[in-house]
């Protein structure tokens, strides 16, 4: 895949860029080699002061920042503004709390004189130069809840940003370099995904992380495998949102709207299958899909616009090829289906809702990445939660319920990373954030993240 920036309201190339050479490679993995050496020795204050500069100076250009996401990538301006806004706060979230979430340990007096020490604790200690590979459909914060933790715990960072998102990757190291960084501490490197297996194998590079799909993962999670190294995977997901009948109809229709359309349906936790008890079915199906009908379809620029266009065209035919294999195989269009009445220039779906889906259709397992909601009904909780589970991911999912004993079942049943009680899935720095099953490994922000890249050492000390 080039390295360009192609607006996807126009289909318009506006720049491309030359992928780094061997020899500008080299010279980035022996800057990040050196900067991991001084980042060590900081304290938490420098670091936190670093992350707060940069924070700082995301709020003063998140205007200017917002357009270049917007865009690269479509989402409506007001979403990319909003995501600016949000990795400030992450930025300072870290540097309030770092320190104190990777403090030193002290297991109990008995337990270290049992060890035969006069003293032992627990120190995390930096990992050393990590590669981020990171996807376009959360170009900021994707990035920032990793380097956010990843510069307070004292290493430096590489990141492979997605291909069609460089000048937003450029953006980032431009903005950390404003912040004060020193050089090497934080690095776009523009590169291919053929070169990351390489970069995961170089002696310098001590762990890696991939947010993005499940065959990028399963290539990354092989490449750190094989060289033996840390990796965090965050991959796909098709998140279940499960409708009973003592939910509030009302709020779980507009939550379920928000849910499934935000960042322009292409959020790995976005709610894709909505799974509905056959006793509220009949009125949350139709005031589903009338919401769904109502959403403006237009420019992401225009503070009107629900709904942008979806990120590449490679998407919008994926996401289309699935919708008319569903068709084919018998299910129903309760709204949109096909492209007709959305802009002809650009990536443009329209928000669809189907009904009548079926498992020998691919949509029943495949993620659906842009405004498709596949809905389902069911006799009761049991047979909601069994088709919840019947995907390869688990990352999140939604259950609208007021009852402590459903709560309590699908706290047990539900195979996922998240669970979100009458609520849209959504991540916050003080909450983890991953996922089981083909959502990959590893958790991203609170104190698992920040502890994904620390060496966890044991320090013993004898007696006199
Ligand atoms: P993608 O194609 O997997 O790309 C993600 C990143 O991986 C890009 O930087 C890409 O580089 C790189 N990449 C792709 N194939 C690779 C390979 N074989 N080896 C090494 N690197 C490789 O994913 P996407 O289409 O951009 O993003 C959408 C996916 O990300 C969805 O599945 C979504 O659910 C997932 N996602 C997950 C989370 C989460 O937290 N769980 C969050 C957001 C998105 P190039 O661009 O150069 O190909």
């Amino acid at each position: 895949m080039a390295i360009a920036t192609v607006n996807p309201a126009t289909g318009e190339t506006l720049e491309t860029f030359e992928p780094l050479g061997r020899d500008a490679l080299e010279l980035a993995l022996g800057r990040a080699a050196e900067a991991a050496v001084l980042q060590r020795a900081t304290g938490f204050e420098e670091r936190a002061d670093l992350l707060r500069r940069a924070a700082a100076l995301l709020d003063a250009e998140r205007d200017r920042i917002a357009v270049t996401v917007t865009t690269e990538m479509g989402k409506p301006l007001a979403q990319a503004r909003a995501e600016a806004a949000k990795c400030a706060k992450a930025l300072r979230w870290y540097a309030d709390h770092g320190a104190a979430l990777i403090a030193d340990e002290r297991p109990s007096d008995e337990d270290v004189a049992d060890s035969g020490a006069a003293f032992a604790y627990v120190r995390y200690r930096p990992l050393g130069a990590v590669l981020a590979v990171m996807p376009w459909n959360f170009p900021l914060w994707q990035v920032v809840r990793f380097l956010a933790p990843a510069l307070m715990a004292g290493n430096v960072a590489l990141l492979k940003h997605a291909s069609n998102v460089p000048r937003t990757a450029l953006t980032l190291a431009d903005l950390f370099h404003r912040a004060g960084a020193a050089p090497g501490v934080f690095q776009t490197l523009l590169i291919g995904s053929d070169q990351v297996e390489r970069v995961i194998h170089d002696p310098r590079v001590a762990a890696v992380t991939l947010t993005g799909s499940e065959g990028a993962g399963r290539s990354v999670g092989a490449a750190a495998g094989d060289a033996l190294k840390k990796s965090v995977l965050e991959l796909g997901g098709s998140d279940p949102f499960l409708v009973l009948p003592s939910a509030d109809l009302e709020a779980a229709v507009t939550t379920a709207v928000k849910a499934r359309i935000q960042n322009n349906g292409q959020s790995c936790i976005a709610a894709k299958r909505f799974i509905v008890h056959e006793q509220v079915y009949p009125r949350f199906a139709s005031a589903f899909a009338r919401a769904m009908r109502a959403l403006r379809v237009g420019d992401p620029m225009d503070a009107d616009t629900d709904l942008g266009p979806l990120a590449t065209r490679q998407g919008r035919d994926d996401l289309s090829a699935l919708v008319a294999d569903a068709l084919r195989h018998g299910a129903t269009a309760e709204t949109g289906g096909d492209r007709a009445g959305v802009p002809e220039r650009g990536w443009y779906y329209p928000p669809t809702v189907l009904t009548g889906v079926s498992p020998e259709m691919l949509i029943h397992t495949a993620e659906t990445f842009g405004p498709v909601a596949t809905l389902y009904r069911v006799n009761d909780l049991a047979e909601a939660v069994e088709l919840a589970n019947a995907t390869p991911y688990g990352l999140s999912s939604n259950i609208w319920t007021e009852d402590p004993e459903e709560r309590e079942y699908c706290l047990r049943e539900l195979v996922a990373g998240g669970l979100f009680f009458n609520g849209m899935t959504a991540s916050h720095p003080a909450l983890p954030f991953g996922g089981v099953k083909n959502s990959g490994y590893g958790r991203e922000l609170a104190g698992h993240g920040i502890r994904e890249f620390c060496n966890v050492t044991t320090v013993w000390l004898g007696r006199p």
